[in-house]
């Protein structure tokens, strides 16, 4: 299933028609204004109006759990390894009122970046975020939306530029709550080309997928944002550019500062072998690229999915 992180300038079902617009089968949202700590409360009207339009399109079911595949994605504030006890104090009630905000609009997946451990060490960064989910599962039981720790380039302090630190996390979290069926990860092909898991080529992606599978295990992807990259392969640049006009899928001469998209090139890189693979099609996959038109005026990200959906095969 594809989608794409869309607005929800308005109202949030606005979303779901922008999406059914573009022939998606999900769709990405941000359930508040990702740049505050706090959030207005959600209206029971517009609570009302999101579940009849999800019913509606049918997208309350399929999906990796059968739950359909609608993702949220938390604020960037949040820092669940900050050292600093008020800023992560902030970001375990933030992210509790994101799962709570998934909850009930029925959101099965709840994406957010692992956190930063600046000031401190990794492994100080790690506990800090195992002892967060500790106290967001216990405030928390029983709930159903899946939280997905995402892959990130893996930048100065940012934990998650390595499967094996996701894979970490996953398990000492599930260790520690026995509530790890609430765990699964993100995947960004932008951030893993720029951590340096190189998706350059089809050979190249098919043997990402395969070191995700050893460490991580292709079952507990969650999600999949499909997005080209700006950075070479190891950058740790977390820019993303239109599918098959980055250093993934594109060809892009040094200085020209944008790859040229061909379908050769693109059925030749790691998008190729990421949308052929079978685990992922019930995978959410959402683009992330910049929301621009092209010369003729149509959504890029019309052109975008087009382009995953023609290495799918579908
Ligand atoms: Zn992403
Ligand atoms: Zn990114």
């Amino acid at each position: 299933m594809f989608g794409s992180h869309l607005s929800i300038a308005g109202s949030m079902v606005n979303a779901l028609v922008e999406a059914e617009g573009l022939g998606m089968e999900c769709v990405q949202v941000f359930t508040k204004n990702q740049q505050q700590w706090k959030a207005k409360p959600l209206d029971d009207g517009m609570v009302r109006e999101w579940h009849a339009k999800v019913k509606a399109l049918g997208w309350d079911r399929g999906g990796p759990d059968g739950r359909g595949g609608l993702v949220s994605h938390a604020s960037y504030l949040i820092n669940l390894a900050s050292c600093k006890d008020d800023l992560w104090a902030k970001s375990v009630d933030l992210m509790q009122d994101e799962i709570e905000r998934c909850e009930a609009l029925a959101i099965p997946y709840l994406v957010h970046h692992p956190g930063s451990f600046v000031g401190a060490d990794l492994a100080t960064g790690m506990n800090r975020i195992i002892d967060a989910y500790a106290e967001l599962f216990s405030r928390t039981k029983g709930y159903r939306t899946v939280s997905c720790l995402e892959g990130t380039v893996g930048a100065g302090s940012t934990i998650g530029g390595r499967f094996e630190e996701l894979a970490d996390l996953r398990a000492r979290i599930a260790d520690q709550t026995g509530q790890g069926g609430r765990l699964a990860f993100c995947l960004d092909t932008c951030h893993m080309h720029a951590a340096g898991y190189d998706l350059s080529t089809r050979a190249q992606g098919e043997a990402v997928i395969a070191e995700f599978d050893r460490v991580c295990g292709l079952s507990h992807l969650g999600v999949l944002h499909c997005n080209d990259s700006k950075g070479k392969a190891g950058s740790k640049l977390d820019r993303h550019e239109h599918i098959g006009e980055g250093w993934i899928g594109g060809t892009v001469k040094p200085h020209a500062g944008k790859g040229t998209y061909t379908p050769a090139r693109l059925r030749d890189s790691g998008f190729a072998a990421w949308m052929a693979h079978p685990a992922m099609i019930n995978v959410p996959k959402i683009l992330e690229t910049p929301k621009v038109n092209d010369a003729k005026g149509k959504p890029y990200d019309l052109i975008n999915l087009r382009r995953l959906r023609m290495l799918a095969g579908v």
